[in-house]
């Protein structure tokens, strides 16, 4: 494949805001995992709490009275927590667990929107040396079901009209003993279903005081249910220590500094909402907006502007619905305060990298990881050089390689899995209730992520695909993503979605799905300009054979193409798995 064919977009050798990780070649050489001690002067000899590391160390050092989290609601309303009001208020919640008879590695789960009640619960349940686990709000009965039954959750922490959107099936989990409702608007308070308990009631009541439970470093901390971009979600369970990943991914990885201003937009719901939306920027004791509402272009540059954002963490999905609405609209913004901005979930195609350029005066910093791995594990530097489309250099003391089937690992331009010696400090524990799965996924130490890539000669890794989604047309192996790139270069094209359709002679065909910018129509004589545009710019073997145009593409909440869906609707095939899938 040809890996790079966008051009290098360079860093200033010694630039004069010089970043956390300043030379990144000579950190990686000297940096193994036993250095995190080193390098991370709070790391405390014995137990690890994830909620203290993040909350309770800035106020014992003297910092309580910074602002940890500047919230603004969907309908404007606005509150601000200090870090001490940050502690006092997860230890309130973890007294009322406490209260409640909830026991250390019992499971906690919130249903709830991006509310500050979701942050003192997940701290509180921490503290008290529970498993929490964030359910994203958009779900419906039946996924949040799934999770709270195969997870035997024991108390579940909701809002009034989402307990109401569930109502249906609180009664048929035996496991779960408790309902706390979290209602924000205490005067249209509605009655509580028989049984559930009044989170403003039992906070009232509770100390701002709590004797934290201890946690060991292996001690479950988190669970997450994967995005179910290829199948049935798995719970994939966390432990404290995975908190000294977080810290030193956030410095290194998103630059984060004590005196940044931080946005990340993922909903704690998903991985990248509590390990970059939680431990990763507060461990580096920064100032977070959480913004309550969903994606609307220019109240998201708005939120930039208005709370001067330094640093911005966003996904590949969000930045194309940037770009649909064009380059013009951030540069009447003042977006002078930002300095970087990063971006997870999906592959980043080129033209977004370079977009970033035009509209916020930088480009989108790429960086990959998954649920399993926790943290980040391989990423665009703050300092380094950015090779449009790759994914990036390792993280220090991450060691990936391109392996085979047998786990042999393979040279530099090989395709092959893309795998990670294992383990790393936030590398997952289990798949909850399902150790055969995770135990799969080793072979011969390594870490088998399920996804395609292949390293160039100097280090940088490049994906190419889900293991699932790899085509092999004619013998030739093709990635979605370098197709979807080409032909999200059109200007008609917003998003790009491809697949392998089983094909007699060729074995699989590379098919298109492509949906259209603002102002663009499907006919078919723009189907012919987008299937010769796409030949100009790949290979032949490459280029879709067929290019249909569709209204959207099937996406997870967690806004990932579900190219799996795309295949069982062309072949007319059971769609399996849909509990994540967007609805329109
Ligand atoms: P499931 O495992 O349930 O199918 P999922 O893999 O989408 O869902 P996540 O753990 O949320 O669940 O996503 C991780 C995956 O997202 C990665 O394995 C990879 O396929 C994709 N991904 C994340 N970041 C990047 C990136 N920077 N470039 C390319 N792909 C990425
Ligand atoms: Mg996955």
């Amino acid at each position: 494949m040809t890996m790079q064919r966008h051009e290098t977009i360079r860093k200033p050798a010694a630039p004069g805001d010089a970043p956390n990780l300043r030379d990144y070649d000579a950190t990686r050489a000297a940096f193994d995992w036993a250095d995190a001690e080193r390098e991370i002067d709070w790391l405390p000899d014995g137990g690890l709490n994830l909620a203290y590391e993040a909350i309770d160390r800035h106020v014992a050092h003297g910092n309580g009275a910074k602002p940890a989290m500047l919230w603004e609601g969907k309908n404007g309303e606005k509150e601000t927590y200090t870090y001490e009001e940050m502690r006092r208020e997860s230890n309130r919640f973890a007294n009322v667990l406490a209260a409640l008879g909830v026991r250390k590695g019992d499971r906690v789960f919130t249903f709830m929107e991006r509310v500050p009640e979701i942050y003192f619960a997940v701290f509180g349940a921490l503290k008290a040396g529970c498993v929490a686990g964030p359910l994203f709000s958009a779900f419906g009965p039946d996924p949040v079901k799934d999770r709270l039954e195969d997870s035997g959750a024991k108390v579940l922490v909701t809002q009034p009209e989402l307990r109401a959107k569930i109502a249906e099936v609180i009664p048929q989990l035996p496991e779960l003993e408790r309902v706390i409702v979290v209602n924000k608007n205490e005067r249209s308070k509605e009655p509580l279903a028989p049984g559930d308990l009044d989170y403003g009631a039992l906070m009232r009541e509770a100390s701002p005081d709590f004797a934290l439970i201890g946690a060991t470093r292996d001690d479950y901390s988190l669970m997450h249910y994967t995005s179910g971009t290829t199948g049935k979600p798995k719970g994939a369970v966390h432990r404290h220590n995975a908190v000294i990943q977080h810290y030193l991914t956030g410095k290194w990885c998103l630059d984060l500094r004590p005196s940044d201003v931080y946005w990340c937009t993922a909903d704690p719901g998903w991985v990248t909402g509590t390990s970059y939306g939680m431990s990763a920027p507060w461990t580096n004791g920064v100032t977070q907006v959480i913004y309550e509402g969903g994606f609307n272009a220019r109240k998201w540059w708005q939120i930039l502007q208005d709370y001067n954002v330094n640093v911005w963490y966003t996904a590949p999905t969000a930045i194309r619905m940037l770009m649909k609405s064009g380059a013009g609209l951030p540069q009447t913004f003042d977006l002078s305060s930002l300095r970087f901005a990063a971006s997870v979930g999906e592959p980043l195609n080129p033209e977004a990298v370079e977009w970033g350029v035009e509209a916020i005066g930088m480009p989108f910093h790429d960086n990959w990881w998954q649920t399993e791995t926790g943290g980040i594990m391989i990423a665009n530097y703050a300092s380094a050089d950015i090779r449009p489309g790759s994914m990036g250099k390792p993280l220090p003391g991450v060691h990936p390689g391109i392996i085979d089937a047998e786990g042999n690992e393979l040279p530099d331009g090989k395709e092959g899995n893309l795998a990670v010696r294992a383990p790393w400090p936030s590398m997952f524990q289990t798949y909850w209730r399902q150790q055969e799965r995770y135990d799969s996924r080793f072979v011969n130490g390594w870490y088998v992520t399920g996804d395609e890539a292949v390293r160039d000669a100097d280090g940088y890794y490049w994906f190419i695909g889900r293991s699932d989604d790899v085509i092999n047309t004619a013998g030739h192996l093709v990635g979605p993503f370098e197709v979807e790139s080409a032909l999200i270069e059109h200007p008609a094209v917003a998003e790009a979605g491809v697949i392998g359709k089983p094909d007699p002679i060729a074995m699989e065909v590379v098919k298109a799905f492509v949906s259209l910018k603002d102002g663009y129509e499907p006919s078919d004589a723009l189907r012919r300009e987008l299937t010769g545009f796409a030949r100009e710019k790949l290979a032949a073997a490459v280029a879709p054979r067929e290019i249909e145009i569709i209204p959207s593409l099937p996406k997870t909440r967690s806004g990932k193409i579900m190219r799996r869906l795309l295949k069982a609707r062309e072949l007319g095939l059971d769609e399996g798995d849909t509990s994540t899938l967007e609805e329109d």
